[in-house]
């Protein structure tokens, strides 16, 4: 009897912080794959304005996805489609909410396609309560005193209550 081996995918973005509907695509993605590399982009955060340090926002993905046995997060420098190679990734993973994702997630497709050909990009629509949902979004109200709970997991909740009162 021959065992394939497992199907790894990628999921990268600056998840600063990972919301509900980060987490709905990441888990959604294991109905598809084996392993989910859940990957937190460094450089991104060079040029955005961020809220958490890389090492804060891995701290906290890992407290949301300890339930997860098929999931891990690690963060990445440099190219996307190195790191996904190294991680011997057939697809890298982008969730797609309005119209307006979409322009934007196409070129980075067909950039990171001209790199690496061997990965596919596979986009996922969330679950409709996440559709309209952003980190920046959630930074934003939870900055102005606004509740989230709704948005993202306690972990998340307590970190931005640590930070914002
Ligand atoms: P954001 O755009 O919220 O700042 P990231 O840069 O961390 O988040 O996004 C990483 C990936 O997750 C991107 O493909 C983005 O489109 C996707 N994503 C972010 N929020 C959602 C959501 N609510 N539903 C589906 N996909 C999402």
């Amino acid at each position: 009897m021959t065992t394939s081996p497992p199907i790894v995918a990628v999921y990268p973005g600056s998840f600063d912080p990972v919301t509900l509907g980060h987490e709905d695509v990441a888990r959604r993605t294991l109905r598809v794959c084996d392993r989910l590399v859940v990957a937190v982009a460094e450089s991104s955060s060079q040029s955005k304005r961020h809220l958490f340090e890389v090492p804060e926002r891995l701290e906290i993905m890992r407290e949301v996805f300890a339930g997860d046995p098929g999931i891990e997060c690690v963060s990445f420098s440099g190219l996307l489609v190195d790191f996904a190679r190294e991680m011997g990734a057939r697809f890298i993973v982008r969730g797609l909410r309005a119209v307006s994702d979409f322009e934007y997630e196409f070129q980075m497709a067909q950039m990171n396609r001209e790199l690496w050909d061997a990965a596919e990009t596979v986009f996922l629509a969330p679950d409709v309560p996440y559709s309209f949902l952003s980190a920046s979004l959630v930074r934003e109200v939870a900055s102005l005193g606004g509740d989230v709970t709704s948005f993202v997991s306690p972990p998340v909740h307590e970190r931005l209550r640590r930070r914002f009162g």
